[in-house]
C-alpha cells in the first residue's frame, strides 16, 4: 500500500506510555480529596495529598522507528477513512462526523470501560473513538500469519466501519433488541455486525483506490488473509482447540471474506446489509 508522505489525521489521541486509567483516577482522586478537605477532614487522613502532582507515570525512553512509523501509517490510514466516508456521506446530502483514535500501550480507559491491550483493537460506541494498541500489529504477523500493510488497513477500516454504523443508527437498533433476545440470538446479531463493518471496511478500500490509488499487488489479498486469519472459528480454534458456533461474534472466515469482497468489489454502501442476508 502506498501511503507515505500522505496526510496524517489529526484525530488522534495518543496515550502510548500513559499507564491505563490513571489521569480520570488520578483527578477523580484529587477532587474527593479537596471535597474531604472543604468538609473539615484532614485529606491525609485518607491517603490523599491535595497538593501533590497528578500521577501519571510516563515510560521514559523513545520509542522504536518501527513504532512511530506504525503510528504515522495508522494516521495515513485514518485520513484516508475521513476522505472517503466524507465523500460518501455528502454525496447522501450528509456530513460525516469524524471518530477520534486513541493509540494506548497495554491498557487504558474508555467510555466503554476499562480495556487491555488483549481485547485487541476496538470501537467504542460512547465516545465515538477507535481504540488501538499498536502492538496488535506484531500480533497481526506473527500470531495470525497475516503480514502486510494492507492487513492493518483493514483492521483499522473495520473499526471506522463501527463508526459508520454508529452514525446511521444500526448500533442502537441492536442494542434496543439486545433486552428481548437470548444470548445466542443476540450473538447472531453480533455477528451480522461484524459483517457489515467487513463490509463496510471493503467499500472504503474501493473508494480509497479510486481516489488515491493506493494499492500494490497483493494488496487486498493481505486484507483477505487477515479476515481469514482472523475470523471466530479460527480465532476459537487456536485458543480452544475447538469450535462453538453459538459463541461466534466476528463471524467465520469464510463469511468476513465474502463481506468484505463484496464491499470492495461493489464499492456501494446500499449493498451492506449483512442483517438479511443468509451469508
Ligand atoms: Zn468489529
Amino acid at each position: 500500500m502506498l501511503w507515505q508522505g500522505r496526510r496524517e489525521s489529526g484525530n488522534v489521541e495518543d496515550r502510548r506510555g500513559l499507564s491505563g486509567g490513571m489521569i480520570g483516577g488520578g483527578i477523580g482522586t484529587i477532587i474527593i480529596g479537596i471535597l474531604y478537605f472543604l468538609l473539615g477532614g484532614n485529606p491525609s487522613d485518607i491517603g490523599i495529598n491535595p497538593g501533590a502532582p497528578l500521577q501519571q507515570t510516563e515510560q521514559a525512553g523513545p520509542r522504536s522507528p518501527e513504532e512511530e512509523k506504525l503510528a504515522s501509517f495508522s494516521k495515513v490510514v485514518l485520513a484516508d477513512t475521513e476522505d472517503v466516508w466524507g465523500q460518501i456521506f455528502k454525496e447522501n446530502g450528509e456530513t460525516y462526523s469524524e471518530p477520534k483514535l486513541v493509540l494506548f500501550t497495554q491498557q487504558t480507559q474508555s467510555g466503554c470501560g476499562f480495556s487491555s491491550a488483549a481485547t485487541g483493537p476496538f470501537y467504542c460506541p460512547g465516545d465515538e473513538k477507535v481504540y488501538i494498541d499498536l502492538s496488535f500489529f506484531n500480533d497481526l504477523e506473527k500470531r495470525f500469519k497475516a503480514p502486510g500493510e494492507f492487513a492493518m488497513a483493514y483492521v483499522i477500516a473495520h473499526e471506522v466501519g463501527h463508526h459508520i454504523q454508529k452514525l446511521m443508527g444500526t448500533f442502537d437498533k441492536v442494542d434496543e433488541q439486545r433486552q428481548n433476545l437470548s444470548e445466542t440470538s443476540y450473538n447472531k446479531l453480533s455477528v451480522k455486525m461484524e459483517l457489515q463493518a467487513d463490509f463496510y471496511a471493503g467499500v472504503w478500500a474501493n473508494r480509497n483506490q479510486k481516489m488515491k490509488n493506493i494499492l500494490e499487488p497483493g494488496d487486498i489479498e493481505s486484507a483477505l488473509n487477515a479476515a481469514n486469519a482472523i475470523g471466530d472459528d479460527r480465532l476459537q480454534k487456536q485458543s480452544k482447540g475447538y469450535v462453538v458456533p453459538d459463541a461466534f461474534t466476528h463471524g467465520t472466515s469464510q463469511q468476513r471474506m465474502y463481506w468484505f469482497k463484496k464491499g470492495y468489489e461493489t464499492g456501494d454502501i446500499k449493498l451492506g446489509n449483512t442483517f438479511a442476508s443468509e451469508q
